[in-house]
């Protein structure tokens, strides 16, 4: 699975409220934990899920008559820091945009939640059978998403129960084996142009929820095919303040990234693992750093973390 890259990791947290500074030397599979943990934050998963392990088959069907996209997009409360996708609203006929300008990690989270809203409708209008196709013209992965059905976990959190795929080379002949494979007779397949970085952020989000699946979880029988793999979608609020809090902090040695272990004792402003690498540190710190007490002269040395 193609992946983010560090940067890209730091300002789509940025976009999600989490601020982490950009010269963060966390290792890109920190960072993806950090981002793991956030959307679950943003889903709420350890409040509706306590025990971890999701099987939809557990929870009754949503409600035939009662529309999805009201209780999925009535989630989205936008955030201070909140930002918009500056391509803005787009008809139909405007998509897709082969040529549009790069898009910035700050907007791919909105952007992903604002795509979930819309299948929501989707399932609404397309009288609940609904396949996806997570595409972009100028490049060739694409992802395939179904979605199998719609549970009831309380009366205001329903789960888009799901199995997608990750198409490398998205080829006439995929469409063909999908058209043949996947979907029920005179069922249409929706096409959402997104690009390789929200593309990216999809598959963050299902390759998470793929880990809450219960192993005793079981696609409906049309859909057992071996290359679906199980996930799905829940609503998406913003993140609470003391999850933003708890996320932002810890942003890892200066130096190395690895857990802190104390801060500089003269300023109290930079965070160390240890004495080797704030020793490495001072040639470059020692004219930035300011005794927080006048009488201190800056020397290197460690203040230990209380709660280490
Ligand atoms: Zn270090
Ligand atoms: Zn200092």
């Amino acid at each position: 699975m193609a992946t983010l890259t560090r940067d890209q990791f730091i300002r789509i947290l940025n976009g999600m409220n989490i601020e982490l500074p950009l010269d963060t030397k966390f290792e890109p599979k920190k960072l993806q934990q950090r981002l793991h943990k956030a959307l679950d934050a943003a889903q709420r998963f350890r409040t509706i899920f306590p025990n971890n392990a999701v099987n939809p088959a557990n929870y009754p069907l949503w409600k035939p008559r009662r529309p999805l996209y009201p209780v999925f997009q009535r989630n989205m409360k936008p955030g201070s820091h909140w930002a918009t996708d500056p391509r803005g609203e787009m008809s139909t006929s405007e998509m897709p945009l082969p040529r549009d300008p790069v898009v910035e990690p700050e907007i791919v989270f909105n952007k992903v939640v604002d795509t979930i809203d819309d299948i929501s409708e989707d399932w609404d209008t397309e009288s609940r059978h609904l396949s996806i196709m997570l595409r972009d013209c100028d490049s060739s992965r694409a992802v395939f998403v179904r979605v199998f059905s719609v549970h009831e976990i309380d009366v205001d959190t329903p789960l888009m129960f799901l199995g997608y795929m990750v198409i490398e080379r998205l080829e006439q002949r995929d469409y063909d084996e999908i058209l043949a494979g996947y979907l029920e007779p005179g069922e249409a397949m929706l096409m959402y142009f997104l690009k390789t970085i929200e593309q990216d952020m999809f598959l963050q989000l299902l390759s998470l929820n793929l880990k809450h699946i219960s192993p005793t979880a079981q696609p409906p029988r049309q859909a057992q095919n071996p290359r679906f793999q199980l996930s799905f979608f829940m609503p998406i609020t913003k993140i609470a303040q003391p999850d933003v809090a708890r996320l932002a902090k810890n942003t890892g040695c200066v130096v190395c990234g690895r857990n802190t272990t104390g801060k500089c004792m003269t300023c109290l402003a930079v965070q160390y693992c240890g004495k080797d690498c704030q020793r490495k540190h001072w040639k470059a710190h020692k004219n930035l750093c300011r005794p927080t007490e006048p009488s201190r002269d800056p020397q290197p040395t460690l203040a230990k973390d209380a709660a280490s």
